[in-house]
């Protein structure tokens, strides 16, 4: 018989790190310790994604249990993670874990593409700590994101891996939900054993949406092999830009274990890395060159018996460590004198102070980038009126940012030519309308809508444009699907899409 009221710790490490990006230190990561943890979960908007509170609320509507929150350090996509920043965390879960036993179980909600300056795999470090604090017998539970760069440490430490199978990521509450039955289940007496396969293949962001593609069609398959036998199937498609070793789809498969040890999750694991080979000719990006693009934008800005259209800056993603400050589709609009387009959203914290010091309706000389020394994110200026202006206060409305508070810091909206741009203090993905919404400018009347977003957008901006609507535009940035940009220095060779002759064996 399981406890009343089980005792369940609950940590983890959220950030996906792209190694060309600038250091995540400290002041990047919203920190949550001890009570505070389960406090925020239940708040009715949480600064976090929905797992933990997908978790906690499940939990609250079982039969009873204690939470005991441990330490929960989570960031927007950044760059490396500052190596002591994360001993520090490492070193708060030892102490209050340690502090706290005996617990029943543990549950860590990562994002699992997580990378430090000195260390490729912090993700399998934390599950090691957990796993060495707890011992071999309590259950640990995780969660992680879909673009986790998986590593044998992490499967092997934990009892059940279960990974969210939608992208734009729209099931993170389900995953947490998932998580807290499974840990009932376990606490119950059911035992685990988990496989993990590893294909040779890094598959570029865009090719990994699941409402239809070659990754959705592996996900669907892997769906498919779940029942008595199989508890869970996570199809980690990974994410490219950390360049770890870890690199690589990777199938994990977790299976209920019975008398006979049958291997099971392996044969499994196999079978979708099998399905996923086959389909490998599929992974390869196309993206429409800036000059096509514009000549959309000049058409659907003078025709408007032609649809709307939204262009998606995929090579500068807040949400992949993109700086969301690049000018290559802003400039280009304005010198073709497109009109009645809105861009968003634009990291430019000095750009929104001024806006807010000079208040509505002035005339200025918007200066872009002016600090900004990172590669692609080049200084532009331009005449520029202040047409709208907010402190940033909001919460999400739909998609992977829906019910979440989102301080943005001062934002201000500034009419270029015939475009307005929105500018933010706070670096995000523009995966939500809520960001042209808060100052009060009308998507659904605008020819034009720039997303600074590889694909989370769909997920926010589905009531406004269909799939035919969406023009994935070919930019230099820190995100750039087209892989062959960038310098690699620890990616397993050879892979796909880089390298010709690549070869695997599902029983190699
Ligand atoms: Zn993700």
């Amino acid at each position: 018989m399981p406890k009343a009221n089980p005792r369940i710790a609950i940590c983890g490490f959220s950030i996906e790190c792209n190694r060309f990006a600038p250091v995540a230190t400290r002041e990047h990561f919203a920190y949550f310790a001890g009570d505070e943890i389960a406090a925020e979960a239940r708040l009715p908007a949480p600064r976090m994604l929905g797992e933990i509170p997908g978790f906690v609320a499940d939990m609250d509507a079982s039969r009873g249990w204690e939470p005991v929150g441990i330490a929960f350090a989570a960031a927007e996509p950044n760059g490396p993670t500052d190596h002591a920043f994360f001993r520090e965390l490492l070193a708060d879960i030892e102490t209050r874990l340690t502090a706290a036993l005996p617990v029943d179980a543990v549950y860590i909600c990562e994002h699992g593409a997580g990378i430090t300056t000195e260390d490729d795999d912090p993700d399998g470090e934390l599950f090691a700590t957990v796993r060495r604090v707890v011992g071999p017998d309590v259950p640990v539970v995780a969660t992680l994101d879909l673009h986790a760069n998986i590593s044998d440490r992490m499967v092997s430490m934990i009892d059940a891996f279960i990974g969210y199978r939608t992208n734009p990521h729209m099931d993170m509450r389900e995953r947490g939900i998932e998580a807290a039955q499974t840990i009932r289940e376990l606490l119950a007496g059911t035992k685990t054993e988990t496989a993990f396969v590893r294909l040779p293949i890094v598959p570029p962001t865009v090719t990994m949406l699941t409402a239809a593609g070659p990754y959705a069609d592996m996900i669907d398959f892997g769906q498919t092999k779940v029942g008595p036998e199989i508890m869970n199937v996570s199809v980690m498609g990974g994410f490219a830009f950390s360049d770890t070793a870890k690199n690589g789809i990777a199938v994990v498969v977790t299976a209920r274990r019975d008398r006979r040890n049958s291997k099971v999750a392996e044969a499994v694991a196999r079978e979708i890395a099998q399905f996923g080979w086959d389909n490998r000719n599929r992974f390869y990006p196309q993206l429409t060159p800036l000059d096509d693009a514009i000549g959309k934008a000049v058409a659907a800005s003078s025709d408007l018996a032609l649809p709307a259209l939204c262009f998606a800056d995929v090579a500068d993603n807040p949400g992949g460590g993109g700086r969301g400050n690049t000018m290559y589709l802003l400039k280009a609009l304005y010198e073709a004198n497109v009109k009645n387009a809105l861009v968003g959203i634009i990291y430019d914290p000095l750009l929104a102070a001024e806006a807010h010091q000079y208040g509505l309706h002035y005339n200025f000389d918007a200066r872009f980038n002016r600090d900004e020394t990172t590669q692609f994110s080049e200084a532009w200026s331009a005449p520029a009126r202040v047409v709208a202006l907010s402190d940033g206060e909001c919460v999400g409305r739909r998609g992977i940012y829906a019910g979440m508070s989102l301080g943005m810091g001062k934002c201000a909206a500034l009419r270029i030519g015939g475009v307005t741009v929105v500018v933010v203090s706070k670096r995000r993905q523009c995966a939500d309308p809520i960001f042209f919404e808060m100052l009060g400018l009308d998507i659904a009347k605008a020819r034009i809508v720039v997303v600074k977003s590889r694909g989370h957008f769909r997920g926010g901006f589905d009531e406004f444009f269909k799939h035919e609507q969406i023009v994935e535009v070919d930019l230099p940035g820190l995100t750039s699907p087209m892989l062959k940009n960038f310098t690699w220095s620890r990616l397993p060779r050879p892979v796909i899409p880089l390298d010709e002759g690549v070869e695997w064996k599902a029983d190699a």
